[in-house]
């Protein structure tokens, strides 16, 4: 009997929660959209060239399906994401760790390699690996990056960047000045000008040919040659305080990269909805995923005229285990809870528009996105780590 003294407890408890189990478990948020934002028209045919000149990738930091459904509830059922037709999913695992952080992400699609967590361009052996963006560039096409973050911070960095330590940012703001990219728009003015070793790297940047711009008024007036904006001392506030930065600096970046007929590769990163998802913040959320949205627009805007432009939309990981407990699309209104402060396993969607856009269908590694995008670029040949 007292063997099962504790069994009967368990039965007990369990019938409990059982009856129970309808409650959301979690603290639930309600958020109710402002304002909509209108869709790029690319509903119209077009005809796309075979291979992409020109690749757009967008990344949604944290942007799990539940942050798009909760975007696409709060903007009344529509958002460009979704006009897009060819449709994937990521496993995002990392080399050290079930659940990625942003730096092992974003290099696993920057550069094809599951590497170890905080890593920013370099293999499980600390390693240097090139990026997308470094091949793109040793083929003569045009490169960018555009963040609402610090342009220095894990996703972005993990492109031009090959440092062990995602926190170095001083180390990958130098490397900036080691390549050869033509168009930079985001925060971290203050890893540039205000280092250890006493370096003022704008200064730099300047010799070396780049038009430079301190916020987005000054960066969308300067002439479609290469350019470095740094909008923030570190990172660019809320979408509330920065405005519409993201889709401005999206359209800047594709004025002046689409300049060169041989093609460019662009990335633009929603850094913070992974924020917002931390902070289980479900206006943040949102607010930011509806910003991101809007940057696709623009890039999707583009490709529809220009027909030579892959775009593609996805995220390094999942962000807060984000549910979506109940809404109403006709409002706007998205009724949500999160289950954790920090990433999630699980696998996060992949969107495609233009030609290749058909590679991205299925289930498959986020290393993949990079031998998908080096295909249709042809960037196959090993470029040596400048
Ligand atoms: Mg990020
Ligand atoms: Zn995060």
């Amino acid at each position: 009997m007292n063997k099962l003294l504790p069994l009967m407890f368990l039965f007990v408890a369990f019938g409990l929660s059982a009856q129970e189990n309808y409650k959301t478990l979690h603290p639930v948020s309600e958020y109710k959209n402002p304002s909509l934002h209108k869709l790029a028209d690319i509903q119209r045919p077009v005809r796309f060239s075979e291979r992409p000149k020109n690749i757009i990738l967008l990344i949604g930091d944290g942007m799990g399906l539940a942050h798009l459904y909760a975007g696409y509830t709060a903007n009344k059922g529509t958002l460009n994401i979704f006009q897009m037709p060819f449709t994937g999913f990521s496993i995002t695992y990392s080399q050290s760790s079930y659940i990625t952080d942003s730096g092992a992400g974003a290099t696993a699609i920057a550069c094809g390699t599951k590497t170890f967590n905080g890593a920013i361009g370099v293999d499980a052996n600390s390693k240097p690996v090139t990026s997308i963006l470094e091949r793109a560039e040793a083929k003569s096409l045009s490169t960018g990056l555009v963040s609402t973050s610090a342009i220095t911070h894990a996703t972005p960095a993990s492109f031009i960047a090959h440092v062990s330590d995602r926190a170095s940012y001083e180390d990958i703001a130098l490397e900036f000045l080691k390549t050869d990219i033509d168009v930079v728009i985001g925060g971290g003015l203050d890893h540039f000008n205000k280092r250890a070793d006493g370096r003022v790297l704008c200064d730099e940047l300047k010799a070396k040919g780049y038009n430079m711009a301190y916020n987005m008024d000054d960066a969308m007036k300067l002439p479609a040659k290469k350019m470095v904006a740094l909008t923030a001392p570190l990172h660019n506030g809320k979408v509330d305080e920065r405005g519409n930065m993201l889709p401005m600096a999206t359209e800047k970046a594709i004025d002046v990269l689409s300049k060169n007929k041989r093609g460019f590769f662009l990335m633009v990163e929603g850094s913070q909805i992974d924020w917002g998802a931390h902070q289980n913040d479900v206006e943040y959320v949102i607010s930011e995923t509806l910003d991101f949205d809007q940057a696709v627009g623009k890039a999707l805007d583009f490709a529809s005229k220009d027909k030579n432009t892959l775009v593609i939309v996805t995220a390094d990981h999942e962000t807060g285990g984000l549910a979506i407990v109940g809404g109403n699309i006709a409002d706007g209104q998205v009724k949500a809870s999160f289950n954790t402060t920090n990433h999630t396993a699980v696998m996060v969607p992949v969107f495609a528009y233009g030609p290749g856009a058909q590679l991205f269908t299925g289930v498959y590694q986020n290393t993949d996105i990079f031998t998908k995008m080096m295909e249709l670029l042809m960037l196959s040949a090993v470029v040596p780590v400048k």
